[in-house]
């Protein structure tokens, strides 16, 4: 994908009403510190444009990143950060499950997921909430520099074991220091969505 131009339109909190939009999105979902802010910088072609978390768990918002003008990258609240009281990480839960709910472009849901480590139960929570809601969740593999190759095989086999998800649904490794496999979820962001 050839980026033009990136503009965060929307910051949405928990009082906020989400936008009416028209362009198709696609969201990206996360625990905190999996690398959802470096992944999303990538698929801007910037830098630093998303917020790379210095106070992880603290921001809970819904930032619409609107791409050419052709789609928003909808980057949802990390959770699972241990520090957050309870009434946080309920507002998260709200928050999330009325995106999910009702947002009507919503085409396609990233889960992240840290390649190094067996998903959590909130991992597997999202998940299955993605599911829940009628979306096929796509993962992404983050960090996949921290792994010898001759790794990433058993690590990824663990994360489809763990999420117990079907063969057709694909995962993509990605690091966002090399920006390996950057250029095969931008493929897979035009063929899904942009067609
Ligand atoms: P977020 O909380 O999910 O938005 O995560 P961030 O993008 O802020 O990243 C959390 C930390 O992991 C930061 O210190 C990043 O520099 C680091 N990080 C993110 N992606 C990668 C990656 O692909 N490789 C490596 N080595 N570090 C990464």
């Amino acid at each position: 994908m050839i980026i033009k131009s990136v503009n965060l339109e929307t910051v949405c909190g928990i009082t906020s009403k989400l936008p009416d939009n028209t362009l198709p999105e696609v969201a990206f979902a996360g625990k905190s510190n999996v690398g959802k802010s470096s992944l999303i910088n990538a698929l801007m072609n910037r830098k630093s444009y998303a917020r790379i978390s210095a106070q992880p768990g603290k921001t809970q918002t819904i930032n619409y990143y609107n791409i050419n003008e052709e789609l928003y990258y909808v980057d949802l609240p990390g959770y699972g950060f241990a520090k957050v009281t309870q009434s946080v990480k309920e507002k998260w839960g709200h928050m999330i499950e009325n995106y999910l709910q009702t947002s009507k472009q919503l085409k396609m849901v990233f889960l992240l997921i840290d390649i190094r480590h067996k998903p959590s139960k909130n991992d597997v929570m999202m998940y299955d909430w993605i599911l829940h809601n009628g979306y096929r969740p796509v993962i992404i593999a983050t960090k996949l520099d921290k792994l010898k190759r001759s790794q990433v095989p058993k690590h990824l086999k663990e994360i489809r074991t763990e999420l117990q998800m079907d063969k057709e649904t694909p995962i993509f490794p990605f690091s966002a220091l090399s920006k390996q496999g950057r250029d095969e979820i931008w493929d897979f962001i035009e063929s899904m969505v942009l067609q």
